[in-house]
């Protein structure tokens, strides 16, 4: 570590935090931030100088275990430890990521709201204006220039940003798959696919037009930018998200060679965090039972630990007709036993599905999640099952309560999929 004192600001460089993404019930950072410490207040910034995490001190913060992180799509999200019993059992993390944009019943309170966030940002904007005075005065070129690049990100730069990000992908990222909490959410964006095939009534998260496929030239275009867009930074990353809502379905010459090409260009190899770099994807129904051996032998043999999360919503066919999902409840169990025998085939790939939860769903739904898990025999720790709280209509003590009941019926681990941008 390299440290400087400038007044009452500590910069702290070659801060090397985890590099396993590894779960601890106490506070850790992962990969290698600028860390910048003033007034009561820690500041991590990433190493392009942009704002990445704040926490402080006893007096301005109301839990040290507890951290406000902002994303690359400059979205807030707040970390908390509170209100919630064996955290970990019910979202395979022991801190709850709170977003304030997808509303559920699962939080009693938004912290993103309270002063002690609206205080640190605020103070954030006061340390962005005296960066820019303790950097003419720092004698020491590495703080100097790292002071002014902070300097210049404030709030609005920052926003700015995000919006440059959103137009090299020429679109957003309205729901991450689940197991990106793996990885902190710290994901680059790559889009392959637009659109959803299935435009199911219940889904918040639908993107707008006909399902449609990017071209090799604007696949490529995008990982060039997205490597000058991440920049100094691209070392803390080692997992890329196809996207959007179905990148299975972009056939596999397409898939697998934009996988290839983003590999080598983002150069995820050198990447600060150890293991294989991750690949993160959403299938459909029917992208998934297409999907050929051929593909899945390509896909296993690439650099990746692979992620294909499926939505599956319901085994049963009145509530699918009844969440608009066009979809035959038969074509949802065959995609469930597929799912369990890539599991058990295929080295590097790993297949998670998602069905709905609620409190005033029809009583078969539930029982029939319970029935189908409790009859898999073949757990081999990946493949995970997801239970998604339908927005707006549920409560959080009978949401609770299915899913205890689900997941002590399943030898599959079961979670609950809290829902994510970027
Ligand atoms: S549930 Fe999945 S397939 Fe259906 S509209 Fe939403 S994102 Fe598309």
């Amino acid at each position: 570590m390299e440290r400087y004192q400038l007044e009452d600001l500590e910069v702290i460089f070659d801060c090397a935090g985890r590099d396993d993404w590894g779960k601890f019930s106490f506070p850790v950072w992962y990969g290698i931030p600028v860390k910048l410490n003033w007034r009561e207040y820690r500041y991590d910034f990433n190493l392009r100088g942009g704002l990445k995490r704040v926490s402080g001190g006893s007096r301005v913060w109301p839990d040290p275990q507890e951290a406000l992180k902002r994303t690359d799509g400059n979205d807030l999200i707040y970390y908390g430890v509170h209100g919630y019993e064996s955290t970990y059992d019910l979202i395979k993390n022991y801190y709850v990521p709170y977003n304030g944009i997808y509303e559920s019943d699962l939080f009693e309170e938004n912290p993103l709201q309270g002063p002690p966030v609206r205080q640190a940002l605020e103070n954030f904007d006061a340390l962005a204006i005296e960066l820019g005075r303790l950097a003419k005065e720092a004698s020491c070129e590495r703080p100097r220039e790292f002071l002014r690049r902070v300097s210049a990100m404030n709030r609005e730069a920052l926003a700015a940003e995000a919006g440059k990000l959103r137009r090299i992908m020429g679109a957003n990222l309205p729901i991450l798959p689940p197991e990106t909490i793996d990885v902190d959410y710290e994901v680059i964006p790559l889009i392959l696919t637009e659109g959803c095939a299935y435009n199911c009534r219940f889904c918040l998260f639908k993107t707008a037009g006909d399902f449609r496929v990017r071209s090799p030239h604007n696949i490529a275009a995008q990982i060039r930018s997205l490597k000058d867009f991440y920049g100094d930074d691209l070392i803390n990353y080692n997992s890329l998200m196809l996207g959007q809502n179905d990148a299975l379905a972009a056939g596999e010459e397409l898939l697998v060679n934009a996988a290839g090409m983003a590999y080598d260009i983002l150069n995820l190899s050198a990447s600060y965090h150890r293991g294989r770099p991750n690949l993160f994807m959403f299938g459909s129904v029917d992208s998934f039972l297409a999907a050929s051996d051929s593909l899945l032998d390509r896909l296993d043999h690439l650099p990746y630990r692979t992620s294909i999360n499926v939505g599956l919503e319901s085994f049963d066919q009145e509530m699918l007709d009844r969440l608009g999902k066009p979809l035959q409840a038969e074509r949802v169990r065959e995609a469930f036993r597929k799912m369990q025998s890539i599991n058990r085939s295929r080295a590097n790939i790993a297949v998670s599905c998602n069905f709905v939860l609620g409190a005033d769903l029809p009583f078969r739904h539930t029982e029939a999640i319970k029935v189908v898990l409790a009859t898999e025999t073949t757990a081999r720790g990946k493949g995970a099952v997801y239970l998604s709280p339908l927005i707006g209509t549920s409560h959080r003590r009978e949401i609770l309560k299915e899913f205890r009941e689900i997941k002590m019926s399943s030898p599959l681990p079961v979670y609950i999929y809290l829902a994510q941008r970027l």
